[in-house]
C-alpha cells in the first residue's frame, strides 16, 4: 500500500529528487558538529535524520567536524563526538572530514571573490561594521572601504593571512547589499584575525573564515546533495546560495527541520560547558546531563535514543517534547533485554525463625520473563534475609500489602513468611524483623494453600554482595529552565537531583557485573554498572525508575 501520507517532509523531498533523477539518483548528507563540547540529545535527533535518510535511500553520510573557530576547539570533543556517533550505531566509513581540511580552498574562494569586486577588507572598527549593518527595517551605512580596489584589497587580505595586523584590526567583508531586509546579506564578515592555534592546522593560520563561509562551501566541496540543518539557519540560506552561485560551486541545497526542545532540559553546548566548568555536575559525562555521553553512562540504550527520535518525528514546527517520552523509550527497551535481579537499597534485616541454622538453598530464578532466552539462574536463600526497610510498617494500614506485625507475604521466588514479631532501638526505629516462614510454600511448588497479597525481593544477608548505589532525578526542577526573561537557568539546578547510598546489598550474581552491564533491580528499576567500578567497589547508576515518578508530582 502507498504511505505517502505518513513520510515527512524531508522522505517527500528525497523521494522526488531520486524521482526525478536530481543529482543522478545520490543521497549524499552530512553531521557537522562543531567540536566545541559534548553532542546532546539535541544532536541525536540530527544525527539519525542525517544518517539515517541516506540509510534508508541507500545513500552515504559524512562526519564533518566544523571546525573553524580555534579558540572554543578541542581535540578532546573530536574524540568524544566520534566516539558518540558510532556508539549511537552509526557509520562514515572512510568519511571523516574536517573544515579545517578546506583552509586552502576557502582562501582561494575568498580570493576569487576579492578580484570579481565581491569582497573588501574592512579597516573600520567591529563596533562601527556592527552599527553600520543598522537594523532589519532599515536600510544599512556602506562602509568608507566598500569600494576599495582589488588590488588593494588583495594586497592587503594577503597582508592580513601574512600576519602583518593585529586581531580586530582588519577583516574581508562580502560585497553583498547593505539594504537587504535580511541581515546576512549585509556585506557578512567572511574572514577575520585570530591569532591563535588551532588543533588540527597549528599555526598555519592567523585569519579564519567565519562558520558562514566555511559550511556551506564545506557542504559543496563534498557535493552533499541534501544538506539538513535546523530551522535557525533558514535566513543564513540566501547568504550559502550566494556564495555557491558567486564562487561557481557545487549546488547543495539547504533543507531546515525544527530543532528538539526537551522540557526540564537545557540543550546548548556553551551552556551545558559551565555546568561542568563550575562544577554542578562531576562532568559532561554526568549521568544527568543530556550528553550523549552522560545518557550512555547511566544506562540509556542506543536503540531507546533512536526510538524516540523517530516517535518525536521530522517537522518544521517548532515545540516541546515531554522528557516523559524519552524516559518511556528507556524503560521500554530496558524491559527487553535487562535482566531481573534482587537488590536492596536500604536494608532491613529480617530472620527467619523456624529456617534451619547454617541451612543454604539455591532457588532458581528466570532472568528475563520477556525473554526465555535469557534463561535462568539461582539465588542462595538462607535463615537472615534483607528486605526493603520501606517494604516493613509497624502500624501498617490494612491496604499495605507488604510486611508488619501479622502480616503475611510472598519473597519472590522463595517462600511465603508471615511477621511474628520485631525489635526496635532507642529512637523506635525498626531494627530486626522476625518471622516464620512455611515449607511448602516454595516459589513453583506451592501446595501450603496460603494467600500472600504482596510479593517482595530480598537478599540473603550472608551471601550478598555490597555496592554503592547513586541515583539521579532531573536535573533542573523547571519545565522550562531557559524559558524565563528574568532568571538564569542556574536558578532552577535541582538540589535532589543527587544521591548516594552506600550500604546496598546485592544477590551475589552481580559480583561478575562490568562497567557498562544494564539490569532491573526488580520492583526498583534499572540499574546500570558504572565504569567508576573497581574490584572491591561495585557502584551502579540508577538509569530511570520503573514507572514514572514525575506524572505523580504534577497537578
Ligand atoms: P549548540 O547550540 O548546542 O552548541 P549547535 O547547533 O551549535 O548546538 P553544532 O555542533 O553546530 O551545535 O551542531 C551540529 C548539528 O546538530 C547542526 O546541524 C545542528 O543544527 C544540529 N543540532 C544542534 N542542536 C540541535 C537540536 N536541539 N535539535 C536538532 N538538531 C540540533
Ligand atoms: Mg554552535
Amino acid at each position: 500500500m502507498e504511505k505517502t501520507e505518513s513520510k515527512n517532509f524531508l522522505e517527500q523531498i528525497i523521494e522526488n529528487d531520486i524521482e526525478t533523477n536530481k543529482h543522478e539518483g545520490r543521497i549524499h548528507t552530512r553531521f557537522p558538529p562543531e567540536p566545541n563540547g559534548y553532542l546532546h540529545i539535541g544532536h541525536v535527533k540530527s544525527i539519525c535524520i542525517n544518517f539515517g535518510m541516506a540509510q534508508q535511500y541507500g545513500g552515504k553520510t559524512n562526519l564533518r567536524f566544523d571546525d573553524t573557530n580555534p579558540v572554543n576547539e578541542d581535540v578532546e570533543y573530536v574524540e568524544s563526538i566520534k566516539n558518540d556517533v558510532k556508539w549511537l550505531g552509526f557509520d562514515w566509513e572512510d568519511r571523516l572530514f574536517f573544515a579545517s581540511d578546506y583552509f586552502d580552498q576557502l582562501y582561494e574562494f575568498a580570493e576569487k571573490l576579492i578580484q570579481d569586486g565581491k569582497a573588501y577588507v574592512d579597516d573600520s572598527a567591529q563596533e562601527e561594521i556592527s552599527d553600520m549593518r543598522g537594523i532589519p527595517t532599515k536600510p544599512g551605512t556602506e562602509s568608507p572601504f566598500r569600494n576599495r580596489s582589488a588590488e588593494e584589497n588583495l594586497d592587503l587580505f594577503r597582508r592580513m593571512r601574512a600576519g602583518e595586523f593585529e586581531e580586530g584590526s582588519r577583516v574581508l567583508r562580502a560585497k553583498i547589499d547593505m539594504a537587504s531586509p535580511n541581515m546576512h546579506m549585509r556585506d557578512p564578515i567572511i574572514y577575520r584575525i585570530l591569532k591563535a592555534h588551532h588543533h588540527r592546522t597549528g599555526d598555519k593560520w592567523c585569519i579564519y573564515p567565519m562558520y558562514d563561509f566555511a559550511h556551506g562551501q564545506s557542504d559543496a566541496i563534498e557535493e552533499i546533495t541534501h544538506s539538513i540543518c535546523t530551522l535557525e539557519f533558514e535566513n543564513h540560506k540566501p547568504l550559502y546560495n550566494w556564495f555557491i552561485e558567486n564562487i561557481g560551486l557545487f549546488p547543495s541545497h539547504q533543507y531546515e527541520f525544527a530543532r528538539l526542545n526537551l522540557s526540564y532540559t537545557i540543550m546548548s553546548k556553551r551552556r551545558l560547558k559551565k555546568l561542568v566548568e563550575e562544577g554542578h555536575v562531576a562532568g559532561w559525562d554526568d549521568p544527568r546531563m543530556p550528553t550523549i555521553s552522560g545518557m550512555r553512562r547511566r544506562g540509556y540504550t542506543p536503540a531507546a535514543l533512536r526510538n524516540f527520535i523517530k516517535k518525536v518525528g521530522v517537522a518544521k514546527r517548532e515545540n516541546v517534547i515531554d522528557v516523559s517520552l524519552l524516559e518511556f523509550h528507556v524503560r521500554e527497551d530496558l524491559n527487553k533485554m535487562a535482566m531481573r535481579v534482587f537488590g536492596v537499597l536500604d536494608p532491613l534485616k529480617v530472620v527467619i525463625t523456624n529456617y534451619p541454622e547454617g541451612q543454604t538453598e539455591d532457588l532458581p530464578a528466570i532472568n528475563n520473563p520477556e525473554d526465555e532466552s535469557m534463561g535462568s539462574r539461582t539465588m542462595p536463600f538462607s535463615r537472615e534475609i534483607y528486605i526493603e526497610r520501606s517494604d516493613f510498617r509497624i502500624d501498617a494500614p490494612r491496604k499495605f500489602f507488604r510486611l508488619g506485625p501479622g502480616k503475611t507475604v510472598r519473597l519472590k521466588n522463595a517462600y511465603i513468611i508471615t511477621c511474628e514479631n520485631h525489635k526496635t532501638d532507642e529512637n523506635g526505629e525498626v531494627t530486626e524483623v522476625h518471622c516464620k516462614y512455611y515449607p511448602d510454600s516454595k516459589s513453583g511448588s506451592d501446595t501450603s494453600g496460603i494467600k500472600a497479597k504482596g510479593t517482595l525481593h530480598w537478599v540473603s544477608i550472608q551471601h550478598g554482595i555490597p555496592a554503592e548505589i547513586r541515583l539521579y532525578d532531573r536535573l533542573f526542577n523547571d519545565e522550562a529552565p531557559n524559558g524565563h526573561k528574568d532568571r538564569d537557568y542556574m536558578e532552577f539546578l535541582n538540589p535532589d537531583s543527587f544521591e548516594v547510598i552506600k550500604n546496598a546489598c546485592l544477590e551475589p550474581w552481580l559480583k561478575n557485573a562490568k562497567a557498562g552491564d544494564r539490569f532491573q533491580f526488580m520492583r526498583l528499576g534499572y540499574f546500570c554498572v558504572d565504569p567508576d567500578t573497581t574490584d572491591g567497589n561495585l557502584i551502579f547508576n540508577r538509569t530511570v525508575t520503573l514507572k514514572d515518578s514525575w506524572a505523580k508530582k504534577g497537578k
